[in-house]
């Protein structure tokens, strides 16, 4: 028996959350789910944003599955993704985008995952007003930060047979910050003379991806460039709806998908759960249930794949719900 936090958010985060949840208990497994929650509709139903049972929660369990969060603007709270991580010291921001086939891209080989720097950067929030036609933010980057979500990046590299590193950012203007980045990573990478090495400006690497995409493997970078081309991969291979995350620190994880909380769609019953489905699944392998992770992930491909169903994003009819019990179906038959 496994005890998992589950936070289901804003927006379509409810919709995808509960599903994803309904489609994991199909494998079998045994979760005793902790179910809390946080951001705009815990403050309207309950007058918190942050509810202390959340931090107890993910204190207790360590192991989060988390739908999209909305922080409502002068709440207090500047973001409470970004409060979360920075708390928990969820340095490492992994992102894998790949393509499945059957999805209407023009690009079929995508297969790329993205490590974000998760806690530094411009996300520290230090912001200056100096006067009404000036304002400044600070870019923090530390050697032990870098370090770390760099060599994150290449052991998982390593791990999964990947050949290329590739670290984007932009040292020839911002030569303190990126310049220490890049130069832990050249550093770093002498270690894992296995896996090539490549170093690319980040506008360079931009029109690579959208022009190119199947050259990269794994990616390392800054916060705010990694988040930006997150949304940029998730164009790739049929968007938002189909690319997941893990937030990783010492010994806490928290799985999200990639997207925000959809408001223009909430409560509509056509959302895509898959990036949420696909954070499941990276959560079931971080715990050890590989075969189960498996099992998700076969069915997930087989409904896209051979066009068995698709949601609205995707250029299909199916709903929120009617995805969820194909998929369903699926592993209950493929289990036995
Ligand atoms: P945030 O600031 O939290 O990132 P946002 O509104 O800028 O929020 P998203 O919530 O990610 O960004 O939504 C961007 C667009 O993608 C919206 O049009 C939304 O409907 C669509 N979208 C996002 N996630 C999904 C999904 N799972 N299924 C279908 N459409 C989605």
């Amino acid at each position: 028996m496994y005890n998992i936090t589950l936070i289901p958010g804003d927006g379509i985060g409810p919709e995808v959350a509960y599903t994803t949840k309904k489609i994991i208990e199909a494998t079998g497994i045994k979760i005793n789910w902790d179910i809390v929650n946080a951001g705009k509709t815990s403050y309207e139903e309950n007058g918190v944003l942050v509810p202390q049972c959340v931090y107890e929660s993910i204190e207790k369990n360590k192991i989060v599955l988390k739908g999209p969060i909305t922080t409502p603007i002068g709440s207090g709270f500047r973001s409470i993704n970004v409060m979360l991580r920075k708390k928990y010291d969820l340095y490492s921001n992994i992102r894998p985008v790949k393509s499945f086939k059957g999805l209407n891209s023009p690009f079929k080989n995508v297969d790329i995952t993205i490590f974000r720097e998760n806690t530094e950067g411009l996300y520290v929030g230090i912001e200056e007003k100096i006067n009404e036609n000036e304002c400044h933010a600070k870019k923090i980057i530390t050697k032990k930060g870098s370090r770390r979500i760099i060599y994150a990046a290449f052991e998982y590299a390593k791990k999964n047979n990947k050949k290329k590193v590739t670290v984007a950012h932009k040292a020839n203007i911002l030569k303190f910050t990126d310049g220490m980045f890049l130069n832990e990573a050249r550093k770093i990478s002498l270690e894992f003379p296995n896996i090539e090495f490549e170093e690319m400006i980040i506008d360079n690497m931009c029109m690579q991806l959208v022009s190119n995409p199947s050259q990269f493997e794994v990616i390392v970078t800054m916060n705010l460039y990694g988040d930006i081309i997150s949304d940029l991969c998730a164009g790739l291979v049929g968007g938002l709806g189909m690319v997941p995350g893990a937030n990783i620190g010492k010994d806490i994880g928290v799985f999200e998908a990639v997207h925000g909380s959809a408001p223009d769609i909430a409560g509509a019953n056509i959302a895509n759960p898959t990036a949420l489905i696909l954070s499941g699944i990276m959560m079931l392998d971080y715990i050890g249930e590989v075969d189960r992770a498996k099992l998700i992930l076969n069915a997930l491909q087989e409904i896209i794949e051979n066009d068995l169903g698709k949601t609205k994003d995707l250029g299909g009819f199916l709903s929120t719900d009617e995805f969820a019990e194909k998929i369903i179906e699926l592993i209950k038959l493929n289990k036995n």
